[in-house]
């Protein structure tokens, strides 16, 4: 009696354990090379280290060719098992008698593969699939066996792994697979996780990349022509300390200046968003969720240099003001902000404090206290500084307080 059979399930969870660890192989290949940043520039060292990184990449070549043959199997032994197990009478007989595990047996060769898949499930694959299979073998034993100086770059690498991803394991789109992969590695089990999904989302964006355009966008659904910002959810969802690094995914549906429906082709999320110019005038954005621009992923209400043509620039320290906003932080403790800017006098200065509280786009901002500043230390310490005053926003609308400040170094700490 033959034992030990394996299911579908097992065939199509192995597969995928093969192609991820492919991907992980390759897209770690990419980003290593990414990080030594100017050395990149180099073409001849980059060439040296895809030259170095072949053995890896010959490694996901396998990788890529088991998972095709495992998902293969898998779909065959939804059928049978048994037709895995190719001609009977190449058996053993002891299986008569006594147990035999399946894994004893031989199973069809790889080259049969598609052919016995094709004769028993409708639809067979087709033509396009035939030649993915075709290339991915030849392609890895060009690499396996290649004592010439032709190299293989991630590129070729990636394309064959979101290739076979979308043939033979469509059933999860492939960011949620990596999502869920990482899920069981090892960060996860030691719950070390919170870098994880900004680390997948930087893994889709580098593969974005590598494709040409128009793979980009048949195997991931991103369209190089047009402009990408960053996904607001993906944002939301990364750790703080991860998400500035997080690559621009998210795209509109149209051209129009006016569209509001920015969709994530990684989370797959459509955010609503406004479209009005971002406040810093270095950046070019006019795409903002909330606070946040999502061209440079800065918040709004933090842009504190207002029109420069208002103050004179006094080249000496004597004319340097610091003005800290604070607001109330919904129970908790209250939020500052501090920012430099030079006026001619007190007067200027005070002017210049009133703008920042009437301006549209700092109006969570309650008040702002004046310092000047009286030596140039990085710490905005009482003693260093000669206080002005601040403007409070109250239901008369704002009112100066001379000499009088709403915030307090000793109790609120440095800002
Ligand atoms: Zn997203
Ligand atoms: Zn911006």
């Amino acid at each position: 009696m033959i034992v030990d059979m394996p299911t579908p399930g097992e065939f199509h969870t192995a597969g995928v354990n093969q192609l991820y660890l492919a991907w992980k192989i390759t897209i770690g290949a990419q980003q290593a090379l990414t990080r030594m940043g100017a050395a990149a520039d180099d073409q001849e060292a980059a060439s040296d280290y895809w030259q170095s990184v072949q053995p890896e990449l010959a490694n996901a070549y396998s990788l890529i060719q088991q998972a095709m043959e495992l998902a293969l199997k898998g779909r065959i032994a939804a059928v049978s098992p048994f037709l895995l197990l190719g001609n009977p009478a190449d058996w053993p007989g002891r299986g008569a008698t006594e147990p035999l595990s399946f894994g004893e047996l031989p199973t069809l060769d790889a080259s049969k593969l598609v052919k016995v898949h094709n004769l028993l499930i409708d639809p067979p694959l087709d033509a396009a699939f035939a030649t993915l299979w075709e290339t991915v073998r030849r392609d890895r034993n060009r690499i396996m066996h290649s004592t010439s100086r032709t190299t293989f770059t991630a590129a070729a690498v990636v394309l064959a792994i979101l290739r076979a991803a979308k043939t033979l394991f469509a059933d999860m789109p492939w960011g949620d697979r990596l999502l869920a992969q990482e899920a069981g590695q090892k960060y996860a089990i030691f719950g070390m996780d919170d870098h994880v999904y900004s680390e997948v989302v930087g893994e889709i964006g580098c593969a974005i990349a590598l494709l040409t355009p128009a793979d980009a966008l048949e195997l991931l659904g991103f369209d190089r022509r047009r402009h990408a910002y960053v996904c607001p959810q993906c944002f939301a969802n990364a750790e703080h300390d991860f998400a500035p690094s997080l690559p621009k995914l998210a795209q509109f549906p149209t051209k129009d200046a006016s569209e509001t429906a920015l969709r994530c082709i990684f989370c797959e999320a459509v955010s609503t968003v406004d479209r009005h110019d971002c406040e810093y005038p270095d950046c070019p954005g006019n795409v903002i969720s909330q606070n946040l621009c999502l061209t440079c992923l800065r918040e709004q209400d933090e842009q504190f240099s207002l029109t420069p043509a208002f103050l004179i620039r006094a080249p000496d320290d004597l004319h340097d003001y610091e003005f800290v906003v604070g607001r109330e932080s919904g129970g908790r403790r209250d939020e500052y902000r501090s920012h430099r800017e030079r006026a001619a006098d007190d007067e200027d200065a005070i002017a210049y404090g009133r703008r920042m509280l009437d301006a549209a786009h700092l109006r969570v901002w309650q008040t702002v206290s004046i310092f000047q500043r009286e030596r140039c230390s990085v710490p905005l310490e009482p003693q260093t500084c000669r206080p002005i005053g601040h403007w409070a926003r109250e239901d008369r609308g704002l009112l100066w307080h001379p000499g009088v400040l709403a915030y307090n170094y000793a109790a609120h700490g440095p800002v």
